[in-house]
């Protein structure tokens, strides 16, 4: 008996239940199907993901000995290679965003109407969206509650990776460089190999190097952009290369070898807490991604003004902190947490561009991209989501670079043409005299932009727009 299962965002071998549950009942044709075909609100991969899922699916197949690639619309392809194969069921991990959900029930019903067994299972989150409800049983809008609620609940153990025994018609699909999933012309990822390792041993290496350098001060330091104090394991978590439960259940062994690090071990459990969180959100809020949770914020008067918008998505804002943050997004797909947020708050409050601009460019440059985590990061920042920022609390770039890159070694990196201006200085180069300037080697308009707006007369602009959106409350 040949049993498909559909991989997603579930790209490993252990902890699988998908994958598990076919095994139990024979042979296994495992299928990752590029779906750039599912219409809107499903929203495929964007670039920089691409790039990762490349690498993502390389080492899965290396791992199981073979994966069956296809590309085009689940809902066809499925039953189509079913038929083909002699195939009598399909197993998948369930995806929670709102356009998957959607294309995974019809591919069921389709599925169920030809007689094909079709089952899905549980990989990627601690507990169900529509576990955790409030005493009156409503979705919660508030992490600490909703995480509590979690804390009390028990955690499944994860599972080994099972035996498999692969079917023949596992070897017939495409190539995977025929998907088409790396840049060219130009490749803008060079040497995105040497710092990331995606795949299931990437994701277990990262997690093992996490544990005995990063994980000892997490709880104080996994604000600092110029430590390496936070794990680096958004992307693997987000394509399932790693789940929940296998770090929770890693840890818990560190912290039973090393018990000093429980605090930051609950830390880190806690942000894998928002990560829970934000799918909660996203499933009982499927607009969450084009329409604002408290709707008092469409009344906002954004300015949208492309010139901004584009001097922010290339860092050449004259604000070194949030320059350094749209840098290291495009260097190596990620940015800190800390400056995500930073350079969130300039572009939605500073430029008064849409949050939805924002979100859009770093769902394309972002490796770890995750409509989920996306879409609740940036409605926090705002101040128009659940349990968010409030939305008078602007963000001063200069300060906010002072307190979390004191030495300015975060700037120096990633905006070299500044590294020589002292630290005093580095964080507001237009304020610095031209002499500081000059001995720094720094002409402003020309080595480094001129600030694309006055900070306090931005502020008064962003406070100015939220008054319309108070009158709309
Ligand atoms: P660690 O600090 O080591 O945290 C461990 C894990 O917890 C992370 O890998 C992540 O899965 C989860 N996590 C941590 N912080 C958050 C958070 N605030 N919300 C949800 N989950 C969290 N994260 C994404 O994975 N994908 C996104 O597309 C994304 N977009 C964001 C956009 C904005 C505007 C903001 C403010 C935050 C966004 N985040 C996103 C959350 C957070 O910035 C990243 O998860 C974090 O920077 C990843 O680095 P890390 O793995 O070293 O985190």
């Amino acid at each position: 008996m040949i049993t498909i299962v559909w991989l997603r965002q579930d790209l490993r071998t252990a902890d699988n239940p998908a994958l598990s549950a076919a095994v139990k009942l024979g042979e296994v044709l495992p299928v990752y199907i590029l779906d750039d075909a599912t219409p809107p609100p499903y929203r495929p991969p964007g670039a920089a993901s691409r790039w990762w899922l490349h690498h993502s699916l390389a080492a899965l197949e290396q791992r199981l000995g073979g994966l069956h690639l296809l590309r085009g619309d689940p809902r066809r392809l499925l039953p189509e290679l079913a038929r083909r194969t002699g195939a009598t069921g399909v197993t998948w991990n369930r995806c929670y965003e709102p356009g998957a959900i959607a294309r995974d029930s019809a591919v069921k019903a389709d599925l169920k109407l030809q007689g094909i067994e079709a089952q899905s299972f549980n990989a990627a989150l601690l507990n169900e969206p529509w576990e955790i409800v409030t005493g009156s049983g409503d979705p919660y809008k508030v992490f600490t509650p909703y995480w509590r609620t979690c804390l009390k609940r028990p955690m499944t153990p994860p599972q080994p990776a099972p035996k498999i025994k692969l079917a023949k018609a596992t070897h017939g699909g495409a190539a995977l460089r025929d998907l088409g999933l790396l840049p060219s012309r130009p490749n803008w990822a060079k040497g995105w190999e040497a710092q990331w390792r995606p795949g299931e041993a990437g994701a277990a290496q990262r997690l093992d190097a996490f544990l005995a350098e990063g994980l000892a001060g997490y709880a104080t330091r996994r604000d600092r952009p110029d430590l390496p104090h936070s794990s680096r394991l958004s992307a693997h978590l987000h394509w399932g290369e790693i789940s929940p439960r296998q770090i929770l259940a890693r840890m818990a062994r560190a912290v039973d070898e090393t018990p000093s690090l429980q605090t930051d071990a609950d830390k880190l459990s806690s942000e894998i807490g928002w990560r829970e969180f934000a799918h909660h959100l996203l499933y009982h809020f499927p607009h969450l991604p084009e329409h604002n949770l408290r709707k008092e914020f469409d009344a906002y008067p954004w300015q949208n003004d492309p010139r901004l918008l584009k001097a922010w998505q290339r860092g050449a804002t004259g604000y070194p902190m949030v320059d350094a943050g749209l840098r290291e997004l495009w260097a190596t797909g990620v940015m800190h947490n800390r400056v995500r947020m930073i350079a969130a708050s300039f572009l939605i409050k500073h430029l008064r561009v849409d949050w939805r601009l924002g979100e859009a460019w770093f769902w394309d440059t972002l490796v770890d991209a995750d409509l989920a985590n996306n879409v609740a990061g940036w409605q926090w920042v705002a101040g128009s989501g659940a349990d968010a920022a409030p939305y008078f609390r602007v963000f001063n770039p200069m300060s906010q670079g002072q307190k979390f890159d004191p030495d300015g070694a975060y700037v120096r990196r990633w905006c070299p043409e500044l590294a020589k201006l002292p630290t005093d200085h580095l964080h507001a180069p237009f304020l610095a005299p031209p002499l500081v300037l000059r001995a720094a080697g720094v002409t402003l308009g020309v080595t480094y932009p001129h600030p694309v707006v006055d900070h306090l007369a931005a502020r008064e602009a962003a406070l100015q727009g939220y008054q319309a959106v108070k009158a709309a409350g």
